[in-house]
């Protein structure tokens, strides 16, 4: 289930398992009560938070949220951590209070895997909306979580530290279209769509 985070609306996922009830926090930007509300409601065994990339409402919340379920923190690659280690900096740009920094137990490159409520995850490092943004993609799901590299009808800004467009462009063209039309993906902001319908619809993309 997606549970709509911070002032950012961002997409903080608890994803488990319907049989053993093993789950993953994906990217808690914050209202981590609200995170922990659902984890309770469901009865989800959380055994990790993992992380997309560096931003402030991606991680806000994830020191919080480790120490309270008392789990590790895996994720992003390790280019985002100049981000992760000024996200009080990050704070203060956006107005937001109370955020401490994160660290993580595992950075992750390219190639790796991350297992998800049980699941094997493949990991795509997509940089362009930050140098250490991660994808993770199910393929026998169909399934990626794309974070803020592409939306529904959009693609991830591009004017915070260490964006690039013309690199995040390429992430996406070489990166995620090449997996397939049908594959789905949950954004860090806004609806789920597929890829195909991006390849087709999106202006960024045409
Ligand atoms: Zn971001
Ligand atoms: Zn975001």
């Amino acid at each position: 289930m997606v549970i709509v985070v911070t002032p950012f609306q961002q997409n903080c996922s608890l994803i488990w398992d319907p049989e053993t009830l093993r789950g993953t926090v994906i990217d808690p930007g914050g209202d981590i009560d609200r995170i922990q509300a659902a984890i309770d409601q469901y009865g989800v065994k959380v055994e990790k938070i993992v992380l997309t990339h560096g931003h402030i409402d991606h991680v806000g919340g994830a020191a919080d949220l480790a120490a309270a379920l008392n789990v590790p923190v895996e994720g992003p690659h390790v280019a985002d951590k100049p981000l992760i280690e000024r996200v009080a900096d990050q704070a203060v740009q956006f107005g937001v209070d109370g955020v401490k920094p994160v660290d993580p137990d595992r950075w992750i490159s390219e190639g790796e895997q991350v297992e998800i409520a049980g699941r094997m995850f493949d990991v795509l490092h997509c940089p362009g909306h930050s140098p250490g943004h991660l994808v993770f993609y199910d393929k026998e799901l169909r399934f990626a979580i794309s974070g803020d590299v592409l939306f529904e009808g959009s693609i991830g800004r591009t004017d915070l530290p260490g964006g690039d467009h013309a690199t995040l462009i390429k992430s996406i063209q070489e990166k995620l279209l090449p997996l397939g039309d049908d594959v789905s993906f949950l954004p860090g902001h806004g609806q789920a769509s597929t890829l195909g319908h991006e390849r087709k619809n999106n202006p960024f993309l045409t």
